[in-house]
């Protein structure tokens, strides 16, 4: 099993590159971003209560998102690895993560850790925000986005740097560069 943490802050091509590492690697997707974004459009309860945080550049609360995150996971059983995408967020979820993939005799394999410049990030999200139709792709919403990411979410690389699964990636330079770091980085663990 390869199970990829694509890590990174909101703009540094988590997304972009988890498409072509499912591409090479066939691996399962979830990205928990994603999958709130559907539950708001169904307008379930979920949706509902992950809308107002969304909306803020906030975090959901832990414990929705795992729970959310543990139904996900036991869809994609039977696949090669699956790579987390916008998951884990914090360090309880790292923890919950952990725990969930060892109950299932597997662990995280690698967190690969994309680096891009604060600067380049805002530029690249309000590209975004011209397409994308995210209500939470503006320039308000994205400074808190990066506020949290820093205080909540970055910690998370020594998280992983302690347990021996981190590894930075450049992440400027085009899609195919960037991916040509990745896929080095994943065929090593992988051999
Ligand atoms: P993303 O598509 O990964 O940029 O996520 C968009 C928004 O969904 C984030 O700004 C959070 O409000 C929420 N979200 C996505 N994943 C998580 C997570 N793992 N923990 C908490 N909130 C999340």
């Amino acid at each position: 099993m390869l199970n990829v943490v694509i890590f990174g802050a909101p703009g540094s091509g988590k997304g972009t590159q988890s498409e072509r590492i499912i591409e090479q690697f066939g691996l399962a997707h979830i990205s928990t971003g994603d999958v709130l974004r559907a539950e708001m459009k169904n307008d379930t309860e979920l949706g509902k209560i992950a809308k107002d945080y969304i909306e803020k550049g906030q975090l959901v609360p832990d414990e929705l998102i795992v729970d959310m995150l543990a139904k996900v996971l036991d869809e994609k059983k039977g696949s090669n690895g699956v790579i987390f995408d916008g998951f884990p967020r914090t360090i309880p979820q790292a923890i919950a993560l952990k725990n969930m993939l060892n109950e299932r005799g597997t662990d995280v394999s690698v967190m690969l850790n994309l680096q891009v410049e604060e600067e380049e990030l805002i530029n690249r999200l309000l590209e975004r925000g011209k397409v994308s139709g995210r209500s939470d792709d503006n320039l308000e919403t994205i400074k808190s986005r990066l506020e949290v990411y820093h205080s909540q979410t970055a910690p998370l690389a020594d998280y992983y740097i302690k347990e021996g699964k981190h590894v930075a990636i450049q992440g400027v330079g085009s899609i195919d560069e960037i991916f040509d770091r990745i896929k080095k980085a994943l065929e090593e663990i992988n051999a």
